[in-house]
C-alpha cells in the first residue's frame, strides 16, 4: 500500500527565529519528511547548525566547551565532532567531513556536504539531499520519530554554553609588507611604488598595535626582498594568531579603483595580483583548517577599512594566493588601493593616507580580538 502524502516543513527561514510550517500533498513512494535546511556560508564552506543535524537525526547533542567538541548520540551511535577539524569520530573511527566544522550562531555548525553521512550513519537510514530545494529527503522510519518543530512541547536542549568563549584571542599578529627589494611591486603612473607603500602602512599599523598591547612581527623591516616561503616561514615559526599580508593592486581597467580584503578560497588569482609575487608553493593544505576564522577577520578588517576610508569597499575576496596557501594560521591579504589609479596612487602616495589605513587595519584585528574577548567575559 503506498502512502500518497509528503509532508514539507519548511523551517528556520533566514529571518531569526521564523518558522513556517506547511503541509504539502504530494505524490511519492512512501512517507518522507522534506525539511528544509538553511545554511549558513563561511568562505567556501556552506555550514549546517549542529541543532538541526539533532533534531532531524532525533539525536541527543552534548557541548563540551573545554575541548570545543560537540557528540551527538543516536541509540548505539555517537558522533564526535571538533571545531575547525574536518575529522569527526564516529563510533571510533574517523569520518571526513569534507571541509572543517565551525561555529555559526553562537554554535557549531558543520559542512553541508556532510549531512547526509552523518544523517544515515546516526540512523542507520537513507538520506537524500535536494540540491535544487534545498531540502533533506528524511526517510519515513526516521520521519514518524521526529518531532514537529513548531510543537514547542520539548524540553529546550541546553545552550552551547562558553562556545565562543575559547577562541584565541588575538595576542600576536605577523604584518607581511609585500614585495620589496627586488621586487618593487606595482609601481604607479605618479611613480609610487607598492614596495615602499606596503613597508610604510605595516610599520605604522605594528606601532599602533603595540600601542593596544598585541604583538608584531614583520616578515620585513626594509627594502629587502623576500620569498613568499619565506614569508610563510616566519608567519607560521612565529606562534602567531594572525597573519595581515599588505599590498596594493594593479589593473588594466583603467576605472578599477577601492579596497579589498583576500582570504583562501579556490577560483584563478586575479589579474589584479602583479605576477613578481607569485612563487611556486606547494603547500595547499596548510591554510584549509583555518579558512573560516580567516574569513572572519577579513570581514571585520573590511568593515574597520569601510569605515575609516573614503575609497571603494571591492569586499571580501576569495583567491588561492601563494602566501595564503602556505600559512598554517589565519590568515588574510589587505588590498589597501589600485595604484592604477590616479586618485588611489595620489591618496597612497601620503602619509595621512597610509596612517589612515594603518589605524582601519589595527581597528580591524583589535575589533575581531575584542569580539573574542567579549564573549569571555
Ligand atoms: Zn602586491
Amino acid at each position: 500500500m503506498r502512502m500518497l502524502l509528503v509532508i514539507a516543513v519548511l523551517l528556520a527561514s533566514q529571518a531569526r527565529g521564523a518558522s513556517v510550517a506547511l503541509v504539502q500533498p504530494m505524490v511519492a513512494d512512501s512517507l518522507r519528511l522534506l525539511q528544509h535546511l538553511s545554511t549558513t556560508r563561511v568562505g567556501d564552506v556552506e555550514l549546517v547548525r549542529i541543532s538541526d543535524l539533532a533534531r532531524i537525526a532525533g539525536a541527543t547533542r552534548y557541548w563540551r566547551a573545554d575541548v570545543r567538541k560537540v557528540v551527538l548520540k543516536k541509540d548505539a551511535h555517537k558522533l564526535r565532532v571538533a571545531m575547525d577539524n574536518r575529522y569527526a569520530v564516529l563510533d571510533g573511527t574517523a569520518m571526513n567531513l569534507r571541509a572543517p566544522a565551525h561555529g555559526i550562531d553562537g554554535e557549531p555548525g558543520i559542512p553541508l556536504v556532510a549531512v547526509v553521512p552523518v544523517l544515515s550513519a546516526l540512523t542507520d537510514d537513507r538520506f537524500a539531499w535536494n540540491a535544487e530545494r534545498r531540502e533533506v529527503e528524511v526517510p519515513a522510519s526516521v520521519a514518524l520519530q521526529m518531532r514537529p518543530p513548531s510543537a514547542g512541547a520539548a524540553p529546550a536542549p541546553a545552550p552551547f554554553e562558553g562556545f565562543a568563549a575559547t577562541i584565541r584571542p588575538i595576542r600576536l599578529v605577523v604584518l607581511d609588507p609585500g614585495h620589496g627589494g627586488l621586487d618593487a611591486g606595482s609601481i604607479g603612473a605618479k611613480g609610487v611604488r607598492e614596495a615602499t607603500v606596503t613597508l610604510d602602512i605595516a610599520r605604522r599599523t605594528a606601532k599602533l598595535l603595540r600601542a593596544r598591547k598585541i604583538e608584531v612581527v614583520l616578515t620585513r623591516d626594509r627594502d629587502r626582498t623576500r620569498s613568499t616561503i619565506e614569508r610563510a616561514q616566519i608567519a607560521n615559526g612565529a606562534g602567531a594568531d594572525l597573519l595581515v599580508s599588505i599590498h596594493a593592486n594593479s589593473s588594466w581597467a583603467a576605472d578599477a579603483e577601492g579596497f579589498e580584503i583576500y582570504c583562501l578560497g579556490e577560483g584563478r588569482i586575479p589579474e589584479t595580483k602583479s605576477s613578481a609575487s607569485i612563487d611556486f608553493v606547494s603547500w595547499d593544505v596548510a591554510q584549509s583548517s583555518h579558512v573560516a576564522r580567516s574569513c572572519d577577520v577579513a570581514r571585520a578588517v573590511q568593515l574597520s577599512l569601510a569605515r575609516e576610508l573614503g575609497l571603494r569597499n571591492r569586499g571580501v575576496n576569495h583567491a588561492p594566493l601563494p602566501l595564503l596557501r602556505c600559512a598554517n594560521l589565519p590568515a588574510i591579504e589587505v588590498d589597501v588601493g589600485f595604484l592604477s589609479h590616479p586618485s588611489d596612487e595620489a591618496l597612497l602616495g601620503t602619509a595621512v593616507f597610509r596612517e589612515q589605513v594603518a589605524r582601519a587595519v589595527a581597528a580591524g584585528i583589535e575589533h575581531y580580538g575584542a569580539a573574542d574577548q567579549e564573549a569571555i567575559r
